[in-house]
């Protein structure tokens, strides 16, 4: 099962399984649209390269 939170205060809302589920967060108010399927986290780069995006020089 899948915990599912609200996006704004991160309260715990409850948890399940679910295609498409609104659900208003009785904390904030914030009224959360979710769907189910979310695209894989997978980053293209290689972990092992060097980030030369970084110059810092210690
Ligand atoms: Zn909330």
């Amino acid at each position: 099962m899948e915990a599912i939170r609200c996006g704004k205060c991160n309260r715990k809302l409850g948890e399940g399984e679910y295609t498409r589920l609104n659900i208003k967060c009785p904390r904030c108010g914030t009224l959360n649209q979710l769907k189910a399927i979310e695209p894989p986290k997978c980053a293209p780069r290689a972990p092992n390269t060097q980030e030369a995006s970084h110059g810092t020089n210690l």
